[in-house]
């Protein structure tokens, strides 16, 4: 499917040593050669090249002369396509979402991480970190890899996700996260059971106690309160939940709005009634029961799905609503528990986009990439560098938030 985004070429300031083109081999708009010299002030001479050159049959990348003149092929350390294996846009677009996020990526790429996933069975995160090392350690002329031992890993664990139709990326991103913390929990036993009753849980959490704590549920499980009053005897009650992605709502029947309406919706009071009725510990039976939630503990890592597909009476309905949100202001103070003065603004490094209806869609993504401090668009194989004002678009389904700024990646060989 045909990518709405325009992907633009950006002449990046020094230090340079490479720019960008996109191939010529899959049909991307060419917006005409850049010239060496005002694209490269530090005198690196290059330029775009068909992919069949660079021995690649899609894709992107460039060319450039290294320091004793030497051709060499160059992409940037990170930025990397990634294959289709039949339908698998959902799980490439997440999949690139996961590679950006950079304290995810130090901790497996450690020495120390890699050596104690050898030593276990860790089958999904053996062939993650597999991946992180072909996109961010590997061979910078090789534009795209293949993600297919993850798909096949993937469906051989959830046959749900073994067939040709369309799947929701959601649901893949936090069953990777499940399946990630499951091998990287410092036991031998293994949960798949429990990991599969994780998933049904409304707010969708990993649910770890703190001996299962990860990289995983410490950077992307935050904590919901509850405050709950009984509305027959006004008897007050608590509870805690931790989530690991937030689904919200849109609301209806606007064509715009602002991704604080959505968080909004999400945290506004309600009544749980008829079969959603609480428990009462004062009258001991369920009642009807207003419910106040906020967040207890944000999170490093803030995941938002916007629930854009669903039912409108009968009718199942995609909504195209453009939901306005922050690159790097996002402020959960007016929904925590305890308003903090020390709360930072979260910033935006990752979106997935999904074009297209509720039964043939296409996914993508756009990602940050800290080394090149520019946002790039990854359509399977096809990756463009794009200006700030494109991550912005009716088309976002998936919002990855980063409450710390992404620092260089401290990883060797970049
Ligand atoms: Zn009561």
């Amino acid at each position: 499917m045909q990518n709405r985004l325009n992907p633009f070429r950006i002449i990046r300031p020094q230090p340079i040593t490479a720019w960008y083109g996109n191939c010529t081999a899959c049909n991307r708009p060419e917006g005409g050669a850049l010239c060496p010299t005002a694209a490269n002030p530090s005198g690196v001479q290059g330029q775009v090249m068909p992919m069949e050159e660079l021995g690649c049959s899609s894709g992107w990348g460039v060319r450039v002369k290294g320091e004793q003149g030497k051709r060499e092929d160059r992409r940037l350390a990170g930025v990397c396509g990634l294959a289709n294996s039949g339908n698998s846009c959902y799980m490439n677009a997440v999949l690139q979402c996961l590679f950006s996020t950079v304290p995810l990526v130090e901790h497996l790429l450690s020495s120390d991480k890699r050596s104690q996933l050898a030593k276990r069975n860790s089958p999904v995160a053996g062939v993650f970190v597999h991946l992180l090392q072909e996109v961010w350690q590997g061979q910078r002329g090789t534009s795209f890899t293949s993600p297919g031992e993850m798909r096949a890993l993937v469906s051989s664990l959830h046959p749900q996700f073994n067939n040709q139709s369309q799947q929701d990326a959601q649901e893949l991103l936090l069953l990777l996260l499940n399946a990630l913390h499951d091998d990287l929990k410092n036991k031998g036993e293994r949960h798949q059971t429990r990991s599969s009753q994780r998933l049904c849980l409304g707010r969708k959490s990993l649910s770890s106690a703190p001996a299962d704590s990860t990289a995983v549920t410490r950077l992307f499980e935050g904590q919901l309160s509850y405050q709950m009053l009984c509305l027959r005897c006004d008897g007050h009650s608590h509870s805690n939940q931790v989530f690991t992605i937030l689904s919200l709502p849109i609301p209806l029947d606007s064509y715009k709005c602002s991704l604080q309406d959505c968080l909004s919706l999400f945290f506004q009071q309600s009544t749980l009634t008829c079969g959603d009725q609480k428990l009462c510990p004062e009258c001991g039976v369920k009642r009807d029961t207003a419910v106040l939630t906020s967040m207890a503990k944000p999170p490093e890592i803030l995941v938002l799905h916007l629930k854009r597909f669903g039912c409108h009476g009968s009718e199942k309905r995609k909504l195209r609503t453009n939901v306005l949100f922050s690159l790097d202001r996002l402020d959960l103070n007016p929904f925590l528990s305890r308003p903090s003065a020390n709360h930072t603004s979260y910033s935006l490094y990752a979106v997935v986009n999904h074009t297209g209806d509720l039964d043939m869609g296409h996914y993508t993504a756009l990602c940050h990439s800290t080394l090149s401090s520019s946002w790039h668009h990854f359509d399977d194989t096809a990756v463009s560098e794009v200006v700030d004002f494109l991550v912005q678009s009716p088309n976002a389904y998936i919002l990855l938030y980063s409450r710390q700024p992404f620092h260089r990646p401290s990883i060797p060989r970049i």
